[in-house]
């Protein structure tokens, strides 16, 4: 088994396989989306880069912040002051983790039509999201596309997490049929522990390796729920759980992704202070351009990722395809007014 040296650093892994090489190769072959590369979504790239996947795209909207570094382990201070995009700054230090996989890194909003359609060539979709709207919606790509996915959410010190395989499981929506109605708990209203973090996208992880390498004898069939700080864990077994009248996964009706088309797509960010602006219309000339016109504004500066700005009392950022970020505001009704008036479009 050992004399294919490539293969020698999953040596540890190849023995705990029960189809060592064979699973290995598997797992190799196979192409992974990560959703978010905050808290969780750091863990699970993490693991499945130095497991050997063969190809991972990390899909983040957001820039690395100061208050991330408690939690969000791939990114250190020069990110922050940086302000690199996540993904970019995952991208490199998983590069130099394991060579052998390939990472693509796109900044930019799972609500793109063009991401759908990439996530709906991939093997597994994991969440690493911190909200209920992008995991609705992920879990309407997951059974369009029929690609399992696997939920992980943490709050406080409490963690939760299921594996959705279309036509075996129930899906996101039979589990949790009113929760896109109501505003949940999290974790810029009621704060997080780091280390939970860890532990729910360890399991997410370990179930990905089992998905991947095929090896799927024990796969979770169940809602697992843990709180570290008041030592609990509860299973909630799936039995029953497959709602007939599913409008998702019996009635393929895929709202969250038609709601994402046509809609202004202004939201505000977990723990940010921050609104995220999504156009409908395209910038009138490139950023470079615009970056010029905003040299009166104090601190403008050009990256190759984006452009930032102070403008009034809020940090700007432009991402090439319009989206903006105005941080120092929760009000989406201000940041689409700060928008307008940086760019002259009207959204
Ligand atoms: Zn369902």
């Amino acid at each position: 088994m050992m004399n294919n040296p490539p293969l020698e650093r999953y040596n540890r892994q190849m023995l705990f396989f029960e189809n060592g090489e064979v699973a290995q190769q598997r797992l190799m072959s196979k192409h992974v989306a990560i959703v978010g590369i905050g808290a969780t979504g750091s863990v699970l790239a993490n693991h499945l880069t130095r497991s050997g996947v063969g190809e991972l795209t990390l899909i983040d909207r957001d820039i690395v912040e100061k208050s991330n570094l408690q939690r969000q382990m791939l990114f250190n201070e020069n990110d922050a002051e940086n302000k690199t995009p996540k993904a970019i700054a995952a991208k490199e230090n998983l590069t130099d983790m394991n060579r052998d996989v390939k990472i693509n890194a796109i900044v930019d909003d799972i609500r793109n039509q063009e991401i759908e359609t990439h996530l709906g060539e991939c093997n597994l979709i994991l969440d690493g999201t911190d909200n209920m709207d992008t995991r609705f919606l992920i879990n309407d790509i997951s059974v369009k596309y029929n690609i399992p996915w696997i939920y992980g959410g943490v709050v406080r010190a409490r963690g939760m997490t299921v594996t959705v395989i279309p036509g075996k499981t129930p899906c996101f929506r039979c589990l949790f049929p009113e929760a896109h109605t109501r505003q949940g708990e999290t974790c810029d209203t009621v704060g997080v522990i780091n280390t939970v973090v860890d532990i729910i996208a360890s399991y997410q992880a370990t179930e990905a390796l089992k998905w991947l390498s095929e090896e799927t004898k024990t796969i979770r069939e169940d809602m697992l729920q843990i709180d570290v700080w008041e030592n609990e864990t509860e299973l909630f077994p799936f039995q029953g759980s497959l709602n007939p009248e599913c409008p998702c996964c019996q009635k393929k009706q895929f709202s969250f992704l038609e709601k994402g088309e046509g809609s202004i797509g202004s939201v505000s960010l977990c723990g940010r202070n921050t609104v995220q602006i999504l156009p409908n219309t395209p910038l009138q000339s490139p950023i470079t351009e615009i970056a010029e016109r905003w040299r009166p504004f104090s601190n403008t500066e050009v990256t190759p990722f984006l452009i930032r700005t102070k403008y009034r009392d809020y940090d700007i950022s432009l991402f090439a395809n319009g989206r903006m970020l105005v941080q120092g505001t929760d009000n989406q009704q201000v940041a689409l007014q700060v928008y307008n008036e940086l760019t002259g479009i009207e959204q």
